[in-house]
C-alpha cells in the first residue's frame, strides 16, 4: 500500500489554509492558496498520505457495491418497502405513471431509463426525507432539550444506514429508498438519538425506546429489507 501512487488534482483558490478532499470516485483534489509552494504541498501530501489512501480505498469500495441497474421493462425497483414492476415506454414526454404494483415511465428514448428511474427514486426520497425528520425531529425535541439542531443530508456510505457527526449532522443513506416508512423513521430516530449519547450504551437505548418503541423490530425489519436491494 505504501507504494500506491497518489494522483491528485490541485485547484488553488483563495481560501486561506490548504485542504485535502476525496469525492465520492475516489479522486483526491487538493485545494491550497497560491502563496503556498508546491514542495511544500507535497510535503503536506506525504505527511496524510496513510489518511488520503485509506479515504480513497473506502470511497472506492462504495462504488464498487453501488448495485449496476439498467431498470429495463419487466425488473422490479423497490420503494418504501414495496415493491414494484418497471414497465419502460418510448413516448415524446416524460412521464410516470403509479398503479398497484407498477410503475410506468415514459421515455424519449429508451436509453433515458436508468437515469430517469434513478432520479426518480432520488426525488421520492428527499421529499419523504423533507418531511419525516422535520416529523421526528418535533418528536424528539419534545422529550429532549439537544445541544444543537442537527443538519440532515443524504450521502452514500458503504455500510450503514446513517450516521451522526459531533457537529450534528445527520447522513442518511439514500438506499434507504427502498425501506419502508417505520423503518426510516426507526434510523432518523437512532441518528438523533446520538446527539445525546454516543455509544449504543443503555442510556442510547433508554432514549430510542422512548421515541421509537419498535425499534428492535423495526431494525430487524429493516435488515432483511436490505436484502432486498443487494442482491
Ligand atoms: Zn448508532
Amino acid at each position: 500500500m505504501e507504494n500506491f501512487e497518489l494522483n491528485y488534482s490541485l485547484k488553488r483558490s483563495k481560501r486561506k489554509t490548504l485542504g485535502i478532499e476525496v469525492n465520492h470516485k475516489g479522486e483526491v483534489i487538493v485545494t491550497a492558496p497560491d502563496y503556498i509552494p508546491m514542495d511544500k504541498i507535497e510535503e503536506v501530501i506525504q505527511k496524510r498520505r496513510s489518511w488520503i489512501l485509506e479515504k480513497v480505498k473506502e470511497k472506492e469500495k462504495n462504488l464498487q457495491i453501488q448495485p449496476k441497474r439498467k431498470y429495463l421493462s419487466g425488473e422490479s425497483v423497490y420503494l418504501f418497502g414495496r415493491q414494484y414492476y418497471l414497465k419502460v415506454i418510448k413516448s415524446n414526454d416524460y412521464y410516470v405513471e403509479m398503479a398497484h404494483n407498477r410503475i410506468n415511465f415514459y421515455v424519449r428514448d429508451l436509453d433515458e431509463a436508468e437515469a430517469k428511474v434513478t432520479e426518480y427514486l432520488d426525488n421520492e426520497f428527499r421529499s419523504l426525507i423533507a418531511y419525516k425528520t422535520a416529523e421526528c425531529l418535533e418528536t424528539f425535541q419534545d422529550r429532549y432539550s439537544i445541544p444543537l439542531v442537527p443538519e440532515f443530508k443524504i450521502r452514500k456510505m458503504a455500510k450503514r444506514w446513517g450516521s451522526c457527526t459531533k457537529d450534528g449532522v445527520i447522513n442518511l443513506n439514500p438506499t434507504l429508498v427502498a425501506a419502508s416508512v417505520e423503518c426510516i423513521e426507526y434510523v432518523i430516530f437512532h441518528e438523533l438519538t446520538h446527539l445525546l449519547h454516543h455509544d449504543h450504551d443503555e442510556e442510547f437505548f433508554r432514549t430510542l425506546k422512548s421515541v421509537c418503541p419498535k425499534y428492535k423490530e423495526l431494525k430487524e425489519k429493516l435488515e432483511k429489507e436490505t436484502v432486498l436491494f443487494e442482491d
